[in-house]
């Protein structure tokens, strides 16, 4: 008797797992993931973990929690191959039958092509064992490069200065963290990090990693040469789709899935990082790399399997990150935004930039405002718009509750204005 088997046993395959039990699937449940460790919280890799003397993981969940919910969890082995038309996947050379079968492989980090990648001394961060090496050789660096000016690269570069250690960051476009927020917010994280002594080039690109067996410099594309004991590469992540393609399953910059996270092959489905799904708020399909994703597509998922609905996934995208003091929360998608209106004031701190798109409310991008971004997932989720005089003069909240309140007390059906 199949069941479900689930392919990697990150925030989405282990909350898929947790799920489909709270949901009442009785079936068996495979969890397999090729990481030797229970489920972790993968962000504080680039961020506590870094940081502490610490060097234990935050596990997602208790250990106990696997086996009181009779999940099989299979930790350091990989699925090989999936036969989708046949219902079996190969563990170690082992048949596993299943009935539903979802892919939560993730994504992995983007290398560059370069000279000298296979250097000692040169990293990149996903997963555990990559965070303990990190860690390890940052104990005795003292010039670390890093490729890439994204969530993770500015992370780590905040900490290392923190650190004493000298920062470079080679960004090859022209703000830092351009495909995920305003260039209010880059600016002010350039501010901040030249602050604490990060060093950022722009429009610059790594075209070789320099030493003898360990890194010891890098040299730009335009030719100069930065000292370097340690390089981490923060250039982004692709899906890993290879099962998939492996398989004949439709791949499109992601494994293509339909609004119940359903493949091109039926009764195998992909979720988080590794999927490309349509998304109610464009009118395309996109991929994801959040916790808040990977986790709510898997709670939607198994709501799915277990039967106890069709309906499509709407969640309201949401993500964090920490930078220096700096915590910056997004919700929403920015990208076809038109109109921006600021609260608060880059001077002080904290500040957010409300995205507005045709007159409506879609995004919001915040650096400590933790309350606008709290606001902004209930607002983006009920249809709401403030006024741009609310969002200047801070009574945004104030006009959401009674805009609520109406709401609720409206008739059925009837559309409050
Ligand atoms: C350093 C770091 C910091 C981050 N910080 C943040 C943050 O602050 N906020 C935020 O929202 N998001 C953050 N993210 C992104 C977030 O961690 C991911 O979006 C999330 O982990 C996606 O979950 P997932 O289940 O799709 O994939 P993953 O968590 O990557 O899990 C996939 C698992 O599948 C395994 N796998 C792949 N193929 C196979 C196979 N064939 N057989 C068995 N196992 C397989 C992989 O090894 C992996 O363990 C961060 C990511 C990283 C790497």
């Amino acid at each position: 008797m199949g069941g479900v088997v689930i392919v990697g046993a990150g925030h989405g395959g282990s909350q898929l797992a947790v799920s489909l039990r709270q949901e009442g699937y009785e079936n068996p449940i495979v969890l397999i993931c090729d990481e030797p460790e229970y489920p972790y919280h993968r962000p504080p890799l680039s961020k506590a973990f870094l940081k502490g003397a610490d060097d234990s993981l935050q596990p997602l969940r208790g250990e106990a929690i696997y086996v009181n919910n009779a999940i099989d969890y299979r930790p350091g082995k990989r699925v090989e191959r999936i036969d989708a038309a046949a219902r079996f996947c190969i563990v170690d050379g082992e048949a596993i039958a299943f009935d539903k079968l979802v892919l939560a492989t993730g994504a992995v980090p983007r290398r560059p092509t370069v000279k000298g990648d296979d250097l000692d001394g040169v990293f990149a961060l996903r997963t555990a064992t990559d965070a303990r090496r990190i860690k390890s050789a940052m104990a005795t660096a003292r010039n670390v490069v890093i490729v890439g000016g994204g969530f993770i690269g500015l992370e780590i570069a905040a900490t290392m200065a923190a650190a004493g250690k000298g920062v470079t960051v080679l960004e090859i476009g022209e703000r830092l963290l351009a495909r995920a927020v305003s260039p209010l917010i880059s600016t002010h994280v350039l501010a901040r990090l030249a602050g604490a002594g990060v060093d950022v080039w722009f429009g610059t690109a790594s075209a070789e990693f320099l030493g003898e067996g360990t890194v010891n410099a890098v040299r730009t594309h335009s030719g100069d040469e930065i000292s370097a004991d340690m390089v981490v590469v923060g250039i982004g992540a692709d899906p890993d789709v290879a099962l998939a393609v492996e398989a004949g399953i439709a791949v499109d910059g992601g494994i293509v899935v339909d609004a119940q996270m359903q493949t091109s092959a039926e009764g195998v489905f992909a979720i988080g990082d590794c999927a490309r799904f349509p998304h109610w708020q464009l009118d395309r399909s996109i991929r994801l790399e959040s916790v808040q994703n990977a986790t709510d597509q898997a709670r939607h998922l198994a709501g799915v399997i277990a039967g106890k609905h069709q309906e499509p996934y709407t969640a309201v995208p949401w993500f964090w990150s920490d930078i220096a003091d700096m915590k910056l929360q997004m919700v929403g998608l920015s990208m076809d935004a038109d109109d921006h209106v600021v609260a608060g004031d880059p001077v002080e701190g904290a500040f957010a930039v409300y995205h507005f798109r045709q007159g409506r409310l879609i995004a919001i991008d915040s650096v400590n405002r933790p309350a606008d971004h709290m606001l902004g997932r209930k607002m983006i989720a009920a249809g709401y718009t403030p006024a741009p005089q609310e969002i200047s003069d801070g009574t945004v909240g104030a006009s959401f509750k009674r805009w609520s309140a109406a709401a609720s007390a409206a008739p059925k059906g009837q559309r409050v204005a």
